[in-house]
């Protein structure tokens, strides 16, 4: 079989019209966040943005589905945004602000499975660790501030600029991804996080205030949550954790090689 570049799928963002908005912003906007896009085509990649498949849309669907993806494409990247809604994992939201985006779960939710099913290596970053635990039967905190008393600081104003540390132990896969080392700097931008644990799913890597930070399926096929944004560590950083091994990792078993 001759070359071809990878392509890899990646969810939406979904913007949702605002009451009172005109123009673009009375529309429903399918969007990606340019870092993660040219994070993943650092390599021979292509990316093809998903779109949600319900929604307003005016125009009849033909008999496309989301379950067709998975047939042209050799993995997924479920990328960040907007919570999680709590009734995705059977609870309220105990604040309006936490109610997160359901339409979106639902979505990403249905990739997820459809990859998961066709066998298709799926990187979750960020909102898309906590997806991947959810759509698997695991719960998160709706808000890791007023709900674990020893947490750290995960989100702050500072946004793409705020790091703290994450560590893993020597029988987590990442401590073959960087031989010698059981820590690194990891970008964190999130105030919720994952509770208990989705089915087949391993703790690979936690902050020093054990908040869960990445998240491993156990067997095939490759599924791997990262609470941080390795999108957003530059190459060749001196503070922050080296994110190619990460990316090479799942380009890997995209292609279909061990990992
Ligand atoms: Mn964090």
């Amino acid at each position: 079989m001759s070359w071809r570049p990878l392509r890899i799928g990646l969810s939406a963002r979904i913007y949702h019209p605002q009451a009172g908005a005109t123009g673009l912003q009375s529309k429903s906007l399918h969007y990606l966040e340019q870092s993660v896009a040219h994070w993943a085509m650092s390599r021979d990649v292509m990316v093809l943005m998903i779109p949600a498949v319900s929604g307003d849309g005016l125009v009849n669907r033909s008999s496309i589905r989301l379950s067709d993806y998975p047939q042209y494409l050799d993995g997924l990247i479920l990328q960040g945004g907007a919570d999680i809604n709590p009734q995705s994992y059977g609870e309220e939201p105990l604040h309006p602000d936490w109610a997160g985006d359901m339409v979106r779960d639902a979505y990403e939710m249905e990739l997820l499975h459809e990859f998961m099913e066709a066998g298709k290596a799926v990187l979750g970053i960020c909102r898309g660790a906590q997806l991947i635990n959810v759509a698997l039967g695991g719960t998160l905190y709706q808000d890791i501030a007023t709900q674990i008393e020893t947490a750290t600081t995960h989100l702050h104003a500072n946004y793409d600029r705020h790091s703290h540390a994450v560590e893993w132990s020597s029988d987590a896969g990442l401590a073959k991804l960087y031989p010698g080392v059981s820590s690194g700097q990891v970008v964190s931008i999130h105030h919720q996080a994952i509770k208990s644990l989705g089915r087949g799913l391993q703790v690979e890597a936690r902050s020093e205030d054990g908040v869960i930070e990445a998240v491993r399926l156990q067997g095939k096929p490759y599924v791997l949550g990262l609470q941080w944004h390795p999108e957003f560590h530059p190459p060749g950083s001196a503070d922050l954790l080296d994110s190619a091994p990460l990316l090479e990792e799942f380009l890997n078993a995209a292609r279909g090689r061990r990992w």
